[in-house]
């Protein structure tokens, strides 16, 4: 086991939401470490959707999910955050008052003052379905991400599912796709109705194809598909789904899955561990990046007591602080 890391805060999960509270504590001048089960910053809008739009940051119009990431950490370079990438948070363990012991499955072993909990709706899981051999054309001719909608480009594509992913992946690929024929097990969707309505367009007008039923059986060589036994030789693309993992064994109040927190720093059951973004619960709470923007700044005040006990915190602007200015380096 390597040695223990010394830090202030330990954020659990490199989401937008993991990577602003970075900007927040480290305008406090709280120094973090983050750690990421996947291989990649951003979370869900790195993994899920890079390259579709987000239209509801304040004062960006415009930005696709790669897009924020980059910005984002554009924004928290002047604080130095340290990434530990494919790496899992397992355990949690209590050493002072505030104070913890962080293990992830790599061995590394924290201690800091604050543990943030970012972790999403968990880890990310492949919708794997129950076809035999399907673990040979993984990667190559069977997704559960879209990555980049240019490798589907002139591709036969055969979507699986009904809920929103399926659906909106169907509405994406499809302008650019050979053929896309989405598969589900009932002709009743899940989706948003307005992603339905558009895709039955599509198939009343010929664009398309929708089939019901599920995929039972590949054929194919090298993991190559050339068929999958759902009559066709579309290439199946399953999605993903969000597994908790052991944040269920940090010793925290869950409630369906979730953190509940109290709304004036998000703070969990446990003084010193607060929960932020998709993981947390709390009356009115919206799965949205701006309400997990509002909770990290939040946070990060509180966090403040724990790091600095003896230092009063000093409400500051970024426009006329010339302290936070030279933290940011733009003075
Ligand atoms: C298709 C789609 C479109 C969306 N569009 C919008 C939109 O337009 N506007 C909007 O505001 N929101 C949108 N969202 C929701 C938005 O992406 C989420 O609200 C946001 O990603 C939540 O950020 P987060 O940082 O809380 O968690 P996430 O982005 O889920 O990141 C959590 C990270 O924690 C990591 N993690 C989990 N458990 C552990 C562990 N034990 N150890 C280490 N790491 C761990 C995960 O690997 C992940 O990278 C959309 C979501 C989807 C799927």
């Amino acid at each position: 086991m390597s040695e223990a890391i010394k830090t202030d805060v330990l954020i659990i999960g490199a989401g937008p939401c993991g990577l602003f509270a970075v900007f927040e504590l480290g305008l406090l001048d709280i120094k973090a470490h983050l750690v990421d089960i996947l291989d990649k910053i951003g979370g869900q809008c790195a993994e899920l959707y890079p390259e579709k739009p987000i239209y509801d940051i304040p004062g960006i119009p415009f930005v696709t999910g790669q897009g924020l990431t980059e910005a984002l950490m554009q924004q928290i370079k002047p604080f130095g955050a340290t990434f530990h990438l494919n790496e899992m948070v397992e355990t949690i363990e209590k050493i002072g008052d505030p104070g913890f012991r962080v293990k992830t499955d790599a061995g590394q072993v924290f201690e800091c003052k604050v543990v943030v909990i970012s972790a999403g709706g968990g880890s990310f899981q492949p919708k794997r379905p129950p076809v035999p051999g399907i673990e040979a054309y993984e990667g190559s001719s069977v997704f559960y991400a879209v990555r980049k909608m240019e490798q589907f480009r002139d591709k036969n594509i055969l979507i699986v599912g009904g809920g929103d992913s399926a659906l909106d992946w169907t509405l994406n690929l499809q302008p650019i796709a050979k053929r896309v024929t989405l598969l589900h097990r009932r002709d009743d969707f899940r989706a948003a109705p307005h992603s339905v309505e558009q895709m039955r367009g599509l198939v009343a007008s010929g664009k398309m194809d929708l089939k019901i039923g599920q995929v039972t059986g590949l054929e194919g060589d090298g993991g190559v598909l050339s068929a999958a036994t759902v009559k066709g030789n579309e290439l199946p693309f399953f999605g993903l789904t969000m597994k908790l993992g052991p944040v269920a064994n940090w010793g925290i109040a869950l409630e369906n899955n979730l953190v509940p927190v109290e709304t004036s720093a998000f703070e969990t059951n446990v003084s010193g561990i607060f929960a932020i973004g998709d993981i947390n619960t709390y009356p009115g709470k919206l799965k949205l990046i701006l309400c997990g923007f509002h909770e990290g700044a939040l946070m990060a005040q509180k966090a403040h007591r724990y790091v600095y006990p003896d230092k009063r915190l000093v409400f500051q602007y970024t426009t006329s602080s010339s302290s936070l200015q030279k933290k940011l380096g733009v003075n």
